[in-house]
């Protein structure tokens, strides 16, 4: 028997579940294959921050506020818990604290919310923040975490009794020809294709994806037990090898110098790609990590040496109650070198959305809402 919607989508990670919302709001039938039984990559195994301050100046950071707002009217539509806290880079070095100043000083101009907090104040934001060493903080008020896998999970069913969306788990995309489009067992026609299928380069369209230039990255990731009686950490943590990270602060002067440091004096942090970052679930876990290895071929083993590093380096910043690891698994997501995320159009009627590398929370609603705009929808 043939199925019918006006968009079928590809994938029911964040990308896909963004795009599904984005249609059905606008009045669209909306399908979503997803091949799992449920979600299980990127989009569930991630930190679950909506960073608009990782983003840099300008319109990519302006795209994230965009994505946040979005991703904040659907959160209480779905009446999903989110802990809008903010961010904290904390700095224990004085060359990280020279960085994070003047990122402070820049951050207006550049429409950033950002304040540099004295160590006192830093840790009367947090409770989690070490106070031994402490130099200071850079805050930001944007930052939103969520819980990713309480997340995924509730959206399809949120999708489902609010706008009809169908999300068909369970079903891979074998073909797609439009307007046909074999899934399972099932043939379904629809519209408008949108492809959200994450790190998976091979099973569609692989020649668009061969030509393309989009590499995989594998993350390595922990995460302690439930923290007692309640306890949050509050904003989410970063620290001063994030600010080597993250594009927003390559417009300090001083950042050149932090890095050469780090490069120097631990060549493992920066051969790993560890920075260290935490966030908190819904059931009071601390999130841990994370590092990058890029590279098509991802090795499905995890190495002990950079969990102790990220460990050793989160040790140096994070106090909390318990510090007991139950927890470790790894990520993967697509990544093109240059952009910040890939729209590609391999036929009529269907678009290819990929690779919003480490953004993909950050930025999805917003990509949704750009394609949506671009497609006519
Ligand atoms: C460890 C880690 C931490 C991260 N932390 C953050 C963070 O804190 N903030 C942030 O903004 N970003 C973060 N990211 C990045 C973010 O998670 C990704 O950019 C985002 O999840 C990508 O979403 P996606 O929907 O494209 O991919 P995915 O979540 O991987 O979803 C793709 C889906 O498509 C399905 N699929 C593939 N092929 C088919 C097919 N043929 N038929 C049917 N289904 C198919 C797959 O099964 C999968 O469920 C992190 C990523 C990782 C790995």
């Amino acid at each position: 028997m043939e199925r019918r919607a006006e968009i079928g989508v590809v994938g029911a990670g964040i990308l896909g579940l963004a795009h599904a919302y984005a249609a059905a709001r606008r009045g669209r039938r909306v399908v979503v294959w997803e091949r799992d039984w449920r979600a299980s990559g990127a989009s569930v195994r991630n930190f679950g921050l909506l960073w608009p301050i990782g983003q840099p100046h300008g319109p990519m950071y302006q795209m994230a506020l965009r994505s946040r707002a979005a991703w904040i009217e659907v959160l209480n539509d779905a009446r999903l818990p989110y802990w809008p806290d903010g961010s904290l880079h904390v700095v224990y070095r004085q060359d990280e604290a020279v960085v994070a100043r003047e990122f402070a000083e820049l951050a207006p101009a550049l429409g950033y919310e950002c304040e540099w907090l004295s160590a006192k104040e830093t840790l009367a934001r947090s409770p989690a923040v070490r106070p031994e060493g402490l130099l200071g903080g850079l805050w930001n008020r944007t930052e939103v975490t969520v819980d990713p896998r309480v997340t995924l999970a509730a959206l399809p069913a949120y999708l489902d009794e609010r706008f009809g969306v169908e999300v068909r788990f369970g079903t891979a995309v074998r073909q797609i020809d439009p307007p046909v489009v074999e899934v399972g067992t099932e043939r379904w026609k629809v519209d408008q294709v949108i492809v959200c299928s994450g790190a998976d380069f091979e099973s569609l369209y692989p020649q668009t994806y061969a030509g393309a230039g989009l590499t995989r990255v594998k993350l390595q990731m922990l995460r302690t037990t439930a923290q007692p009686d309640g306890w949050r950490m509050g904003p989410a943590l970063a620290s001063g090898l994030t600010l080597s990270f993250y594009p927003a602060f390559q417009v300090c002067t001083t950042l050149p110098a932090l890095r050469q440091r780090i490069r120097e004096e631990t060549p493992e942090y920066e051969r790993w790609g560890i920075h260290g970052l935490v966030s908190q679930t819904a059931a009071g876990e601390l999130t841990l990590g994370d590092s990058h290895e890029y590279g098509l071929a991802v090795d499905i083993f995890n190495r002990e040496e950079i969990d102790q590093l990220i460990l050793h380096y989160i040790c140096g910043f994070l106090r909390a109650p318990k510090w007991e690891i139950a927890q470790r698994w790894y990520g993967v997501y697509a990544k093109h070198p240059e952009k910040p995320y890939l729209s590609l159009i391999p036929e009529p009627r269907v678009r290819i959305v990929t690779s919003p590398g480490g953004a993909g929370m950050t930025l999805s609603f917003a990509v949704a809402e750009d394609t949506m705009r671009e497609l006519g929808v």
